[in-house]
């Protein structure tokens, strides 16, 4: 059977002439021969003793009524006797759906409507269906959903009624605005729109004010107009008036039926006919780039689709318990509601507005919040767009810092092996030069001044105390350069990227005090161990120190933005500040409002203090479920810091083969290196961490990991 053909049609008001419009293209339909189902999916101000009729599907049913009691059905019947026409949920008082439902006893949802709908379609043979709102498109159906939402949900083209009156342009306007805005359920394709006139224009002049109101609602609302429905006069007259009447709508509206044929113009939603999974990956694997990898090999990837709490689903329907936070970032979990309301609330008022010159309340609420849980001493923030360009800000401000206080000579920065910093040039320049890129880059980057890794460990559980012998390499080199060194860069008590080692906060303190006394700034990078992430809310707060240059990024935003800060203190901004200077960075979407409302969010789930509790749960979870792997062979070391757990493997791992072994183990965890490490988003589940725990554990037992 031949797919028929629907359209769903709505009107700027509730006496816009709806029904007029259906009950017309209905004829018209009818006269060219096609066999027309009218629906009306809710009827209310049915004149019969029932309060409420259901024609079916196990609800509460009362006799039917009548069908010259359903007003518009009476008016389809009239119009086209030979078309099939109903009204699915039929409700006895004159009012809102919502209202009359609820004056019933009954519920009326999106869901029990569309598959009403979908099933009368199915059951009459109609090769044309019209499908009528009740009201406007904001008309409330229950307390959570509107028209709107029943029309976004059955997707057919809308067909929108404009009572062409004063006014008019404005609702029409309204109307359009609101079928893009439903975009929970997705956009709903509107068709074009049609006028009607319900009293004859007066003279001239409004017949000009009622063409151009047509025509400017077809321009403003980049909607075509697809029939101008005329005031029709001798609908309840004698049965030949009728008859002329309904002639002269019909034909008035017949434009419409031809336009359906012709695909719907403002759907934004259609899937590409050729985007099946395979092709998808096939063409990711052709054109796109990923980190780190080869455009002519490049390694596995899978199709996500679909995150939530600590879940991410992949294209085939498997659900993996996340292990990484996305790097890093999803603190709190994926769709976290408080981080997407913020997110939605903001995108209606200001995506994004140029920073220079201009400011605004989610830049500057931000700021605030970071100013009172950064360690005591910070005073000053510059935003960026990501922690890369955060360390570049930071190398910057040191540089002229330097500069400023008259000692250009001090241009270098001290850095620690093992560390990781960004991806971009400055950022490359201290990252550690052995596992970093400085190979590749070499006569390109600056040569910076490096300290062996800090061999202190630092881990839960451990009783080692710390050896101040450790510290004695740092001491001799700053000893040797300290006059040319602007700054020390490290990552506080955690390095990341770079080795996933930590180290003892004794040692992070004697670096605050050597560099004071040396007179280099210090800069933290907490783009990985902020928010709570080793168990204190910044990895400074374990030496209780305050750096002199503080970066943020990674978890700012929960994992929704990217956003990145970089932060110092009131004596290097005013250095930097002196004789009239500036400090010399500004990107693009420097304090992006989208970015800076989520992150406002995020820090205000931070600030309820849960994560305390959370982190604590999962160090001990992990520590607990990484035990068994200790002295295992091949394992060089376990380590459990905060919320981050770490296998180091004696000898590379085979990233690949392992992503495979925990994709079909039900988890998503992507090591490197010699490692195979966990940092879960903070309200990972006792059972998540121990499904975590299980598959690292079982990837070191089975060997998958070689
Ligand atoms: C990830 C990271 C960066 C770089 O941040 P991007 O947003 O990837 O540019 C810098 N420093 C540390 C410690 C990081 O973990």
């Amino acid at each position: 059977m031949a797919v028929p053909e629907v359209l769903c049609i709505t009107g700027t008001d509730t006496d816009a002439g709806k029904t007029l419009v259906t009950a017309a293209l209905a004829r018209a339909a009818m006269q060219a021969g096609r066999q027309v189902l009218v629906l009306k999916p809710v009827q209310t101000g049915c004149g019969h003793g029932d309060s409420y009729h259901h024609d079916g599907m196990g609800m509460r049913i009362a006799p039917p009524p009548p069908s010259d009691t359903v007003p518009d059905v009476a008016t389809y019947r009239t119009a086209a006797p030979a078309a099939s026409a109903c009204a699915i949920v039929q409700l006895a008082p004159a009012c809102s759906p919502h209202l009359a439902a609820r004056q019933a006893g009954v519920d009326i949802t999106v869901h029990d409507l569309t598959a009403q709908v979908r099933d009368h379609i199915a059951r009459h043979k109609a090769d044309l269906v019209l499908i009528e709102g009740a009201g406007g498109l904001l008309t409330p159906l229950n307390s959570n959903e509107v028209l709107a939402d029943l029309f976004a949900e059955l997707r057919f083209p809308l067909l929108l009624v404009v009572a062409n009156r004063l006014g008019a342009v404005n609702h029409a306007l309204l109307t359009i605005e609101a079928c893009s805005a439903r975009s929970a359920r997705g956009c709903i394709p509107l068709a074009g729109f049609v006028t009607t006139e319900t009293s004859p224009a007066a003279g001239p002049a409004e017949h000009a004010i009622r063409k151009d109101n047509a025509s400017i609602i077809a321009t403003l609302g980049r909607l075509p107009c697809l029939a101008a429905v005329p005031h029709i006069s001798g609908l309840h007259g004698s049965e030949n008036a009728r008859e002329a009447a309904w002639n002269t709508a019909a034909a008035a509206v017949s434009p419409v039926l031809e336009t359906m044929r012709r695909p719907p113009c403002h759907c934004t939603r259609k899937a590409a006919p050729d985007s099946t999974p395979e092709r998808l990956l096939a063409y990711d694997r052709e054109h796109l780039w990923h980190p780190y990898t080869s455009a002519q090999t490049p390694a596995r990837t899978w199709e996500a689709v679909y995150t939530r709490s600590t879940r991410i689903t992949l294209r085939d329907g498997r659900e993996l318990v996340d292990g990484m936070s996305s790097w890093w970032c999803a603190i709190h979990g994926y769709n976290h509601p408080a981080l997407l309301d913020a997110l939605q609330e903001q995108s209606k008022r200001m995506p994004h507005v140029m920073f220079g010159g201009l400011t605004h309340k989610p830049a500057v609420e931000l700021a605030q919040s970071l100013l009172d849980m950064v360690p005591q001493g910070l005073a000053h923030v510059f935003y960026a767009d990501s922690g890369s360009v955060a360390v570049e800000v930071a190398l910057k401000m040191a540089l002229q810092y330097q500069m400023a206080a008259g000692r250009p000579q001090r241009n270098r920065i001290l850095s620690l092996r093992g560390g990781y910093h960004g991806d971009t040039m400055g950022a490359m320049s201290v990252c550690d030069p052995e596992n970093g890129m400085h190979h590749l880059f070499s006569g390109m980057l600056p040569r910076q001044i490096f300290a062996p890794r800090p061999e202190c460990p630092y881990s839960y559980g451990q009783t080692t105390p710390y050896d101040p012998a450790s510290f004695a390499p740092f001491s001799a080199l700053l000893e040797q350069y300290g006059d040319s060194v602007a700054a020390v860069i490290l990552e506080p008590v955690v390095q990341g990227a770079g080795g996933m080692w930590f180290y003892h906060p004794d040692y992070l303190q004697a670096v605050r005090e050597a560099c004071t006394r040396h007179g280099c700034l210090l800069i933290a990078d907490e783009i990985a161990t902020g928010f709570g992430r080793t168990g204190s809310l910044f990895a400074c707060g374990h030496a209780d120190i305050t750096p002199d240059i503080l970066c943020v990024g990674k978890g700012l935003t929960g994992g929704v933005m990217s956003l990145a800060a970089t932060l110092t203190t009131a004596e290097v901004a005013h250095g930097i500040s002196r004789d009239g200077g500036v400090l010399m960075h500004g990107p693009t979407y420097m304090g992006n409002p989208l970015a800076c409302a989520v992150a406002q969010a995020s820090l205000e789930l931070l600030m309820r203090g849960n994560w305390v509790h959370d982190v604590a749960r999962i160090e001990s979870g992990l520590h607990t479920g990484l035990h068994p792997c200790t002295g295992h062979s091949g394992v060089r070391d376990v380590r459990v810091l905060g919320a981050i757990g770490v296998l180091e493997m004696e000898t590379p791992v085979n990233t690949e083969a392992l992503q495979r072994f925990f994709v079909r183990n039900g988890v998503w965890i992507r090591p490197f290196g010699r490692l195979i490490y966990v940092m879960p988003p903070y309200v990972a589940s006792d059972e998540d961490i121990s499904t975590l725990t299980r598959a690292m554990c079982g990837a070191v037992m089975e060997g998958a990991w070689r």
